[in-house]
């Protein structure tokens, strides 16, 4: 066979694996997590392609993970038999860092350090294949491709900058299909070479793996031996009286033979397959930070199964932050809601097919009855199933949302607000037809609540017997919303009105029309009515200051649109309002900002 090629990493690894070795020396434990997990993503993608391609698992029909710890010598050996590489996978994929996993590790360290630094968080995150160098010196990969007929040994050693790629040679060591990862640790680390340890990590890290890991371990069962050629046991037992079980047991002893063998070391029932009663919340936390590789609980989550028309089950969690903090990009793609099909993965990349955009930040799983296994985009995009499970989707995730909102703790609601409230408003914007699931959720600020933001239910319990509307006014912050001369009429009055500060809150608003049959009302429009006209007195007063009027529009010509009396005011001698059909002086902010 042609000799071992070299090959050097990409820079960046590099740093990585320096990054590694040197900030995770307390956590390195996280190694095997990682590398279950590459396995498990391995043993998916092999199930989901042998759907359309029974011959790609046609040589090894068994889907698992086998862990086995050689303690004399202090080397792990994890095989999957998954999807493997091909020797150009092996260079792109072991040799370059454009891998999700690696990349959060990347992010986060960043933002950890720009906080001061905290290596027990960084632990909590995935670093990928890399972390293999936590707790080896010496790793080698050994990978056979189904799209292949070669089988590739990668070899790399810590403190390295480069690896080699040969073809294996070893005969003892080819396999049907998929990776076998051969750690040499380290030398203080070498005690993780213990078959029991192995065995608690994988429980630890790895019980919501849905292939079965397998762990090499040591056991014993009790054979019992004859023993009825020693007299002196025998006349003793003869003194008594005898039941047929000591009669027996006076003949024999019993021995502990030991032996090893492959333990089931996982369980492989997926947890939303469970009765809802019978998981608890700790575990269903849990499932969460494991799958989607988070190291905060969620705010809530929702477990259900729907049945009927369509049947799917689904886990549905609102994650506690935004991940790319407050200002992330509401509408963005995101890889929170995995897909089954009856257990089988089927994919990750969603694009509004499950869940509208703006509510993409909730993340979970559903495992679908009645979709096809070999579901396509396509099909994705045109089922009739796909609608209605979206429908239901949404549904329950409004649902959950609405659980936090009524929770005791009001921080939790006071939470998700400052992290996705921009996700509802832009929702209220884009689906009229939740509109009366979006408008009870939101929150704003008001004239008589400055401090602490308000829901519409609480405004129209609030209303004067009289008041027809809620009233409005878009500003840029808090201050100059309170300051604006509209607002005096009204606060005299003792009228409440809220204040949309955020660039979104009037768009959002103005798509909603209405709430509870009460109209949101623009107090900075003209032909604001109070209710209080007075037609007697306005006449008496539109033909004293009338000409007054057409005086100032004509001094003042195109700059202003009309000059009128206004009953709105109280102290300010007058006010510059926009027109009833035109924009708002807020939203001409908005969109002269949009254009500049
Ligand atoms: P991530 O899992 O986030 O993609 P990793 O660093 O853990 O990042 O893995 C890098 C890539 O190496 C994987 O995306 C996959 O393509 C490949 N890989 C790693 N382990 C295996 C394996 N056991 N079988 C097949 N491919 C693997
Ligand atoms: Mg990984």
């Amino acid at each position: 066979p042609p000799p071992a090629e070299k090959f050097e990493y990409q820079a960046e690894v590099s740093r990585l694996m320096d990054l590694i070795v040197n900030s995770l020396y307390s956590n390195k434990e996280v190694f095997l997590r990682e590398l279950i997990s590459n396995a498990s993503d391995a043993l998916d993608k092999l199930r989901y392609l042998s759907v359309t391609d029974p011959d790609l698992s046609k040589d090894a029909a068994d889907l698992d993970i086998r862990i086995y710890a050689d303690k004399e010598n202090g080397i792990i050996t994890l095989t999957d038999s998954g999807i493997g590489m091909t020797r150009q996978e092996l260079v792109d994929c072991l040799g370059t860092i454009a891998q999700s996993g690696t990349a959060k590790f990347m992010k986060a360290l960043k933002d950890s350090k720009d906080a001061g630094g905290d290596n027990n968080l960084i632990g909590q995150f995935g670093v990928g294949f890399y972390s293999a160098f936590l707790v080896a010196d010496r790793v080698i990969v050994s990978t056979k491709s189904p799209n292949s007929d070669k089988q590739y040994v990668w070899e790399g050693e810590a403190n390295s900058s480069s690896f080699t790629i040969q073809e294996e040679t070893d005969p003892q060591s080819l396999i049907p299909r998929g990776t076998r990862i051969t750690l040499h640790l380290k030398r203080d680390d070498k005690n993780f070479a213990d078959p029991e340890r192995i065995q608690k990590l994988v429980k630890n890290y790895s019980q919501f793996v849905s292939f079965p890991i397998y762990t090499w371990q040591e056991k014993g069962y009790t054979k019992e031996v004859d023993v009825d050629d020693d007299p002196t046991e025998t006349k003793k037992d003869d003194q008594d009286d005898q039941d047929d079980q000591t009669e027996k047991k006076k003949k024999t002893k019993k021995v502990v033979e030991r032996y090893w063998d492959w333990e089931l070391t996982n369980e492989t029932q997926p947890i939303w397959l469970r009765n809802t009663k019978e998981v608890t919340t700790e575990e269903y936390n849990e499932f969460y930070r494991k799958a989607f590789n988070e190291y905060l609980d969620p705010l809530a989550s929702s477990h259900f199964t729907t049945e009927g028309e369509v049947e799917f089950r689904s886990i549905l969690y609102v994650p506690p932050v935004s991940p790319m903090g407050k200002d992330d990009v509401v509408n963005q793609k995101t890889k929170n809601i995995r897909l089954y099909v009856k257990r089988v993965f089927i994919s990750d990349d969603f694009d509004g097919e499950l869940f509208p955009r703006y509510l993409s930040f909730v993340k979970g799983v559903v495992d679908s009855h009645d979709l096809p296994l070999n579901v396509s985009r396509e099909i994705l995009q045109e089922s009739r199933i796909v609608r209605i499970m979206k429908k239901r989707l949404v549904r329950k995730a409004f649902d959950m949302i609405l659980g936090i909102s009524l929770s005791e703790n009001r921080e939790d609601y006071e939470k998700f607000w400052d992290n996705f409230g921009k996700h509802l408003k832009l929702g209220c914007i884009e689906d009229r037809e939740n509109h009366k699931r979006i408008a009870p959720l939101l929150r704003f600020f008001s004239s008589q609540s400055e401090n602490d933001m308000i829901s519409l239910d609480e405004y129209v319990e609030n209303m004067k017997p009289e008041q027809k509307a809620i009233y409005y006014i878009a500003s840029d912050s808090i201050t100059s919303a309170k300051n604006a001369p509209f607002l005096e009429k009204i606060l005299e009055k003792e009228l409440e009105v809220l204040y949309l500060v955020e660039p979104i809150d009037e768009v959002a608003i103005q798509s909603l029309k209405s709430y509870k049959e009460k109209d949101f009302v623009d107090i900075s429009k003209e032909d604001l009515d109070l209710g209080d006209k007075n037609e007697e007195k306005e006449a008496a007063v539109k033909k004293e200051f009338g000409q007054t009027c057409d005086w100032i529009k004509k001094r003042l010509g195109d700059k202003v649109a009309s000059v009128q009396i206004s009953n709105r005011l109280s102290s300010s001698p007058c006010v510059l309002v926009s027109g009833k059909f035109g924009w708002s002086a807020n939203m001409e902010r908005l969109m002269k900002a949009q254009s500049a």
